[in-house]
């Protein structure tokens, strides 16, 4: 019992078994509810009405009846409603205040029945009320006490708090049941807004992860007993979020995750359930699946739409997501292993090239332990210097000189060797830790052109490509680091060629133009990579000034077996000397592909056919080689059927 209950007996000289006197009785609740400050009001209130309805029920209510006003002023203070069942006769008294939280009119008649609550309940809380209500008739609990919501006279519902006491006589039998019924709606909306804020994203009103983690443990004890119940989880994750919310704002961003939203909500049923664990992570679960194809074929949906522009802050930008899927089995123990397995694969779907989709498979685990792992290492090895850039020769294809190099970046892991660029460029892109790394390739690579060009004279005609990633090109400050790293290797800047992919620049199209523009101003040449490999819509080129178009290694790689492929190559070179750009052709591998090359005139090409990529001392090797040939590869052919491995010693 409350102490402070407890002590107020005790003044009385009475206790919770033995109550003050009937004549006693006035004083003492005034007292309470005198003395009452700073107690904990609901555990108060609660203890003061049982008490009060633990007094000898008769008397009280005969109190009740002959001074209503005096017992009324009681209630009052607790803003209850007073009820008072008679079992027998089945009459009940309701109070003033009772008929006011349900908004029934005031009634000289207190003659309502039963019926009038009970028919007011909401019929999900109805049964549960009775059931509790019969029991403490029953004799089965020490008090009735109950929440549930009854309906108003307005159309609305309450929620209500009932309490009740019944009097029983000599056998025990009830015949009476009284109590008091409070208006906990206020309290109740609270606590609802609480209980949905616990559960709920506030910026897009989505469940959040720890919604999200109870159903899936749901979904994976129903698994274990229904052997016809399958599930799947979608991993999303919004490629190049944190650039955007870097270059156009956090307003910006929310805007986003909110399209994302809808998005995904536009995509999936009603009762798919759709979380977002924070920053750019959506979680979908799909419930009572029927076969994995149904959920990949949901995967790609959800990436066609993702590519569709879309406009936040009244700029049109392109976005795009990676997405992981784990289907649901008996032997996850928990949600989390579900999620992380989720979340795995959506890694991997960034690995490799973003925009799609990978399902989890245990291999993964094996892999690389996580972005954020990867994300430390990555720092770790800008700091130790372990990038190396390798080069790779671009020839002419009519004489076969080389006309210059692009340099490519791999990461010479202390244990892992030699990692290729896909595997940390996503990362490194994603962290923002391109901005220095490639801030260190450009130097390294217009460092080794300027030393080439000292040692072997010739070699000044050489033009060194370097290639950009989305974030580098979004730095305002790029085109003055650009023209720093330029005077310090006293490079002309006319052998410099930037590297950007179609993707970069459909991305990002408005800073993109601008920077551009200023760095042809420098006298920089741009190249467009792997051209042709994403994007159709060609509009671009005419308001960009770029030199050189790549064409993807996929156009080249399939001449010879398929004359549709030789078409499209054909037509952009076409397309490219209207535009008065020049044409490179990546992947050149065969003698063949390079003869249907030459055989349209096409001018530039790079491939394994002439060289791998070659580190630096390799490379160095191949043109003090050339010098007498006026590097071209004419007449020292066998050299391109070296190893890498073997340049490179
Ligand atoms: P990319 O710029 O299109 O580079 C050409 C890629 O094709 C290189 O792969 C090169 O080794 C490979 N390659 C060259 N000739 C052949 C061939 O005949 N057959 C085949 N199958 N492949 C050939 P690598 O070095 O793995 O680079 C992959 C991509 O990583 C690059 O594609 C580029 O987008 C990116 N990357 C490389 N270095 C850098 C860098 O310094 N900065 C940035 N931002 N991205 C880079
Ligand atoms: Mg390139
Ligand atoms: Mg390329």
């Amino acid at each position: 019992m409350h102490n402070h209950l407890k002590r107020q007996l005790k003044k009385y000289g009475a206790s919770e078994n033995n109550f003050p006197s009937k004549n006693d009785w006035k004083d003492f609740i005034e007292s309470i509810d005198r003395t009452y400050t700073e107690f904990d009001k609901d555990q108060y209130l609660m203890e003061r009405s049982l008490l009060i309805s633990s007094q000898e029920m008769q008397t009280v209510y005969e109190k009740l009846r002959s001074s209503e006003a005096r017992y009324a002023l009681a209630a009052q203070g607790a803003n209850d409603g007073l009820w008072d069942w008679d079992l027998n006769s089945e009459t009940t008294y309701y109070s003033p205040r009772w008929m006011e939280i349900l908004g029934l009119e005031i009634q000289k008649d207190d003659q309502q029945t039963k019926k009038c609550w009970l028919e007011r309940i909401h019929p999900d809380d109805r049964a549960n009320v009775e059931e509790e209500l019969d029991a403490h008739i029953a004799g089965h609990s020490n008090h009735f006490s109950n929440e549930h919501r009854v309906s108003h006279s307005d159309g609305s519902y309450r929620w209500v708090l009932i309490r009740g006491l019944a009097v029983r006589d000599g056998d025990g039998k009830a015949y009476r049941i009284a109590g008091f019924l409070t208006d906990i709606t206020d309290h109740k909306h609270i606590e609802e807004k609480l209980a949905h804020d616990a559960f709920h994203d506030p910026l897009t009103g989505l469940p959040n992860r720890k919604l999200l983690m109870e159903r899936l443990e749901k979904s994976l004890g129903r698994m274990k007993i229904d052997p016809h119940y399958s599930f799947a989880v979608l991993f999303v994750d919004v490629d190049r979020f944190k650039t955007i919310n870097d270059s156009m704002g956090h307003q910006a961003g929310d805007e986003l995750l909110l399209k994302i939203s809808e998005i995904l909500k536009s995509m999936t049923r009603s009762d798919d359930l759709i979380a977002r664990l924070g920053g750019d992570e959506f979680v979908v679960l799909f419930e009572e699946i029927k076969d994995q194809e149904q959920i990949t074929k949901i995967a790609e949906r959800i990436l066609v739409q993702l590519q569709e522009p879309l406009r936040v802050t009244g700029k049109q930008i392109y976005s795009s997501a990676s997405i992981g899927i784990a289907f649901g089995s008996r032997e996850y123990e928990g949600s989390d292993d579900l999620v992380r397995d989720a979340d795995l694969a959506m890694y991997r779907a960034k690995v490799n090239g973003k925009g799609r989709y990978e399902i989890f498979n245990a291999e993964m685990r094996s892999g690389v332990v996580s972005s954020m792992q990867l994300e430390l290492d990555l720092r770790r090895a800008y700091e130790q210097q372990e990038f190396v850039l390798h080069y790779q020769p671009i020839v002419s294809l009519n004489n076969e000189e080389i006309i210059g190099f692009e340099a490519l970046v791999s990461w010479n892991h202390p244990t892992r060797g030699m990692v290729p660029p896909n595997e940390f460029i996503p990362v490194a892109e994603e962290t923002g830790l391109i901005l220095p790394i490639g801030q260190w390739i450009l130097n390294e690579a217009c460092q080794q052109m300027r030393q080439w060009q000292e040692e072997y004279p010739l070699s000044n005609l050489l033009t060194i490509s370097v290639n950009l990633s989305a974030r580098q090109l979004e730095q305002p400050s790029l085109t003055k680091q650009i023209d720093e790293i330029l005077s310090d290797a006293r490079l002309d800047p006319k052998l410099l060629r930037l590297e950007i992919t179609e993707s970069v620049i459909m991305h990002n199209a408005e800073q993109a133009v601008i920077t551009v523009n200023e760095l042809r101003d420098l006298g920089v040449r741009i190249s467009i990579d792997d051209f042709g490999k994403g994007y159709s819509n060609l509009g671009y080129l005419h308001r960009f000034p770029v030199d050189t178009l790549k064409v993807d290694s996929s156009f080249i790689n399939r001449i010879g077996n398929e004359g549709e492929n030789a078409e499209i190559v054909q037509t952009i070179i076409n397309l490219a000397s209207n535009l008065d750009m020049e044409v490179v052709a990546e992947g050149v591998e065969t003698i063949e592909q390079l003869d249907f090359l030459r055989k349209i005139n096409c001018k530039y090409g790079q491939g394994y056919y002439y060289s791998r990529p070659l580190d630096s001392v390799a490379a160095a090797e191949m043109l003090r080689g050339f010098v007498r040939e006026g590097y071209s590869f004419k007449g020292v052919l066998p050299f391109r059927q070296l190893q890498p491995n073997e340049l490179m010693n």
